[in-house]
Formats: structure tokens, C-alpha cells, sequence
């Protein structure tokens, strides 16, 4: 059931919050626009993220990916649930970065033409959604695709709760940590601190 509600959310001070976050974490900023930005209107905010200084835009899938292109919005955008194997062909074209979070999916992936695929390894640190629990298979699933013609663009990993546990944030840092180095590889994108790790947790490896 549904009833009418009435929100009102002021651009500027989206922008004002942005700023905050990255001057106080002092990286690029990755802003996460999923489901029409939480039906705050996806062209909107990304707009405003845009003039705060953002990166990189952020999604659940690729229909919100393609929603944000078709605005013409032609920054990097990254996917961070799980894409279909088979909206490769159209992510390469469209120039949009994804998670690679299994080998069952890495598997699917090399199966087709991968050249210039745009990947971001993700790391299970303790979310337990998706992601890479084990650093072997971790470093199988990256020389697949490295060998199929990938581009590894990132490594990340999701914070649970780094707004109520901070022991439990840094044991999922630390796992993240060493998966990070298992690979040695010179990523252009570490990234693991949502809001709430931006806001009440400092780390040294993300970029
Ligand atoms: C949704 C999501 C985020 C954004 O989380 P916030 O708590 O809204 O900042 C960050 N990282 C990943 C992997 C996500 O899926």
C-alpha cells in the first residue's frame, strides 16, 4: 500500500555534504546513485554530485547505469551489484565499469569477447553479500580476466556497519587489506569506505 509522501531534498546542501566528505577524506569521491537515487531523481543529484567534485558515479545495475548515460551523463560509472555475463558486449561499449564478485561469473565473462571490459575486483570482507572470499580464487578470477583482455580498473569491498561497529570495521579492513596485496597489482580504484566509514573511519589504503 501506498501513500502520498512529501520529501523535500535541498541540491545544495547535497553538494555542501559531498564537499564535506571529500575534503575530509581528501580522495576522489565515487558518489552512489542507486534507485533514482533513492527516488531523489538520479539526473538531479547526479548533477549536483558532479558540481561538488565527484569521480566516478556508483550503481546497483546495469539499467541504472544505462538510465544515467542515456541523460548524458559520460563520467565513469561503475557497477557495483552483480551485471549479467551477458551485458558484457554492451558494457564495454558503453564504457561502463563492473564488479567481478565469483568465478562462476568470471567463468561466464571470458567465455565471450571481454577485450576493454572495465573491472573492479570485489572482496567478501564480512558483508557477506557478494564478493570474493578467499584470496586464491580471488587471484584465478583476476588473471582470467587479465588474460581475456580486461582492463583492472579497481578493488573494493562494502563496510557493514563502520557507523556502530568500529572493531568489526577493522577486521573487515584488515581482510580487505590483504586481499588488496595478494594481487600486487597498481589499481587505479581501492575504494571500501561508504558514508559512514567516510564519515567515522580513516584508512590509509584506499585511494
Ligand atoms: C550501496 C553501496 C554503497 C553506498 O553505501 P552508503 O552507505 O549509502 O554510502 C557503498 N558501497 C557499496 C559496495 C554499495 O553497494
Amino acid at each position: 500500500m501506498y501513500r502520498n509522501t512529501w520529501m523535500e531534498v535541498n541540491l545544495d546542501d547535497i553538494i555542501e555534504n559531498i564537499q564535506i566528505l571529500k575534503k575530509r577524506c581528501g580522495k576522489r569521491i565515487i558518489s552512489v546513485i542507486k534507485a533514482d537515487a533513492y527516488g531523489c531523481g538520479d539526473r538531479y543529484v547526479a548533477k549536483a554530485a558532479l558540481e561538488a567534485g565527484t569521480d566516478m558515479f556508483a550503481v546497483s545495475s546495469e539499467d541504472e547505469a544505462l538510465i544515467l548515460r542515456n541523460e548524458g551523463f559520460t563520467q565513469p560509472i561503475l557497477i557495483l551489484g552483480a551485471a549479467s555475463p551477458s551485458s558484457v558486449h554492451m558494457l564495454v561499449k558503453e564504457n561502463i565499469s563492473t564488479a567481478a564478485y565469483s568465478m562462476e561469473w568470471v567463468k561466464k565473462v571470458i567465455e565471450q569477447d571481454c577485450t576493454g571490459l572495465r573491472v573492479h575486483m570485489k572482496v567478501d570482507s564480512g558483508m557477506h553479500r557478494i564478493g570474493f572470499q578467499n584470496n586464491q580464487e580471488l587471484k584465478e578470477a583476476f588473471d582470467l580476466l587479465l588474460q581475456h583482455g580486461c582492463i583492472m580498473e579497481g578493488i573494493f569491498t562494502h563496510f557493514s556497519c563502520a557507523d556502530t561497529d568500529i572493531s568489526y570495521t577493522n577486521r573487515q579492513y584488515d581482510v580487505f587489506k590483504e586481499a588488496v596485496e595478494s594481487l600486487s597489482c597498481p589499481f587505479e580504484w581501492i575504494h571500501c569506505d561508504n558514508s559512514d566509514a567516510t564519515a567515522f573511519f580513516k584508512d590509509s589504503l584506499s585511494n
